[in-house]
This record gives structure tokens, sequence and C-alpha cells, in this order.
């Protein structure tokens, strides 16, 4: 019980949206990276459903291979957790659905959206993003080739945080497995056996 003059720390919980096919170090690095620089409780990673921005342009891996690969990647870091909410929900993935759910189910915490700089420019060009700046404090995470001038972006209601530079992307681990090329420390040990346990991407080129 608290007496009533506690005032109650409001937990502060990081939400990193993703594709994640597979998650990556870079992943990994920005949502640690920003939980240090924002003093974030928690960081739940939310695997996306069928992606609206990508459909069309390849097929997408199972969300179950998606979402274990995630759990696979965080389960040794006590911050991190995984959420399905948005493979669990049927139709596309809009940002701000998974951040009105995670409020519903998180009332005492703050939310900081975490994304690369150029997802994030694309989402606030799409979406609500008075709505959006309601619901989450956004940060978008720069990495290499892309400014922290995007001119895709608005003033004022995002964070730009510059990530050390790790040029590891999900296309490049793909075309890497599909070539017979190693993948080894780009993803952890765990995703690489995954893959491989799985045969993903072997026709990813
Ligand atoms: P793909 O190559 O399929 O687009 P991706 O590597 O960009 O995959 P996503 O799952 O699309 O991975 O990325 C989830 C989020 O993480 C996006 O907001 C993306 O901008 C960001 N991100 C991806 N790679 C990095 C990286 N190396 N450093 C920092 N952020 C990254
Ligand atoms: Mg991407």
């Amino acid at each position: 019980m608290t007496g009533e003059s506690t005032p109650m720390r409001r937990r502060r919980l990081g939400v990193m949206g993703g594709t994640f096919d597979p998650i990556h170090h870079g992943h990994l690095v920005a949502a640690s990276e920003v939980a240090s620089a924002f003093h974030l409780d928690e960081v739940i990673f939310v695997p996306t459903g069928q992606p609206w921005q990508k459909t069309g342009r390849r097929s997408v891996s199972a969300a179950e291979d998606r979402y274990l690969m995630t759990v696979i990647a965080t389960a040794e870091n006590p911050q991190f957790s995984v959420s399905r909410i948005d493979i669990d929900r049927s139709g596309p993935t809009y940002t701000v659905d998974t951040l009105r759910e995670l409020r519903g189910l998180n009332p005492d915490a703050d939310l900081f959206f975490i994304t690369g700089a150029d997802a994030l420019a694309q989402i606030l060009s799409w979406q609500d993003a008075e709505e959006l700046f309601a619901l989450a404090h956004f940060i978008g995470c720069t990495r290499p080739g892309h400014t922290l001038t995007d001119p895709g972006l608005p003033v004022g209601g995002v964070s730009l945080v510059e990530v050390p530079a790790l040029a590891i992307s999900s296309t490049d681990c793909r075309m890497r497995v599909a070539k017979g090329q190693p993948i080894w420390y780009l993803v952890p040990d765990g995703v690489v056996r995954y893959i491989d346990k799985r045969a993903l991407y072997l026709d990813a080129g």
C-alpha cells in the first residue's frame, strides 16, 4: 500500500516497432542506447503484423518466426520484452493502434516510441501526427546514410538520437543468407541458428 502523499513515479516504457525479419544488432543497440539516454525502465519490442509499408514489395516471413526470433534475441536482457499485440491484431499494422493498445495496457506509463529516423518520417507523414504525439514521445534513431536533419520530420515532438554506426539491415542479412554468406555477429547467435533451423531466407535474393 502506498500512502496518499507518496508521489508515484510514472514508468518509462520504450516501444520499438519493426518488421524484425530478422531482428539484428542494429535494432538491439538502438534500443539499448535509447533506454540509457532516456532512462527507460523497459523496452517492448513489437513485431508488426502485415506491414503496410512493405506490402507488395516482397513477402514478409511468417509473423510467428519473426516473433520467435525477437524473443530469442531479447531473452537475456531483463529490460527487454516482446509483445504480440500487432501480430495478433488482424490487418495491417498502424502505429496509432499499437500505441493506443499499449497505453490501455499500461496506464501507469509514459510511452517512448523508438524507430529509425527514416521510418519515423514515413509514419508521421502517413498517420495523424497530432494523435501520435498525444500518445507517445517519438525518438528517431539515425543510422548510416541518414542525417539528423531529415526534412520529413516536424520540429518539436520528436527527439533524434545518434546510435553507434551499425550498418546492418534486415535486407542485407536476408541477402547474405540467400547467397550463403555468414550472418554471424550481425544478428544474435540464437537467431543465426533459428534462421538455419527453419531454413529462412534461402530464396530471398
Ligand atoms: P529492412 O531492411 O527489411 O527494411 P530493417 O533493418 O530496416 O529491415 P526493420 O524491422 O524495418 O529493420 O526496422 C525496425 C526499426 O529499426 C526501423 O525503425 C528501422 O529504421 C530501425 N533500424 C533498422 N536498422 C537499424 C540500425 N542498424 N540502427 C538503428 N536503427 C535501425
Ligand atoms: Mg527498414
